[in-house]
């Protein structure tokens, strides 16, 4: 489970009446998917940097499984905005990564790396570098790297944002496939209303200037192949996208 509570956070840059997040609190429950959706310039990023605990928030805490966050005692998967592949390394070497850093490669773990890439259709592409692969491809890798790291908590930042719509799609149902596999606590910050909807379980709706949390909406849409076509599901993004509206920024 993963517990953020009354995060203020400032830059240096900016004064300390100024916060980027200003009092912002979230729980997701354990094996739980939480979208976290806003305008641009929120504080999405900021956000699951200091769930990461890769930035200290200067007020409030982080809490996994009821322990402050320490990223060198848990297992946490970041996925950022830019796929975070290392251009000098192959596809296998990338995606071996995580677990390297955390000395964990074993025969088995080369056998799941392999099942990994199958599931993910990267079958072929080991020994290729990251800019030989399409966008989709490179999302592929990191899912499969932060899969493979069997990550207690999975962060993902506009993951599939850089894809053209029919990928990010595909790759949203990649995602369910391994989630439903593997039941992993994950935060997923999007854009998109749309993968909100079809993503979270729960939706933290943030507002800008600063960053706080407008709402945090049940989403009974969540994982439904056979709604996302529905009137049900156009109508609930109809109304989401008008309320990120009204919140007083554009979308
Ligand atoms: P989002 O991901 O919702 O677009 P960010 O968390 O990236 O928002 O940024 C929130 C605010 O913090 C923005 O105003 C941005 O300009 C500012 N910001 C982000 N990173 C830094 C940084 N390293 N130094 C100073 N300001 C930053
Ligand atoms: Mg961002």
């Amino acid at each position: 489970m993963i517990e953020a509570r009354h995060l203020t956070v400032g830059y240096s840059s900016r004064s300390r009446n100024n916060p980027v997040l200003c009092d912002v609190s979230l729980t997701v429950p354990q094996g739980a998917v939480c979208a976290v959706i806003g305008p641009s310039g929120c504080g999405k990023s900021t956000l699951l940097k200091v769930i990461a605990g890769l930035i200290h928030p200067d007020q409030g805490s982080v809490l996994l499984d009821g322990s402050p966050v320490n990223p060198k005692k848990r297992k946490i998967g970041f996925m950022p905005q830019n796929y975070g592949l290392l251009p000098w390394k192959t596809v296998r070497e990338n995606i071996l990564l995580g677990c390297r850093m955390k000395g964990e490669i074993t025969a088995a773990t080369r056998r799941e790396a392999e099942r990994l890439c199958q599931c993910l259709g990267l079958e072929g592409l080991e020994r290729r570098y990251p800019r030989e692969l399409s966008g989709g491809q490179q999302q592929r890798v990191a899912l499969a790297r932060s899969f493979l790291l069997r990550p207690d908590v999975l962060l993902m930042d506009e993951p599939f944002s850089a894809l053209d719509a029919i990928t990010r799609e595909e790759m949203q149902d990649v995602f369910l496939t391994l989630w439903k596999q593997r039941g992993t606590t994950t935060i997923l910050v999007t854009h998109y209303v749309e993968e909100a909807l079809y993503l979270g379980q729960t939706i933290v709706r943030m507002s800008a200037d600063p960053g706080t949390v407008a709402e945090v909406i049940p989403n009974p849409l969540a994982g439904r192949t056979e709604m996302r076509m529905s009137q049900e599901f156009f109508a609930r993004g109809r109304e989401l996208r008008e309320r990120i509206r009204a919140g007083g920024c554009h979308e």
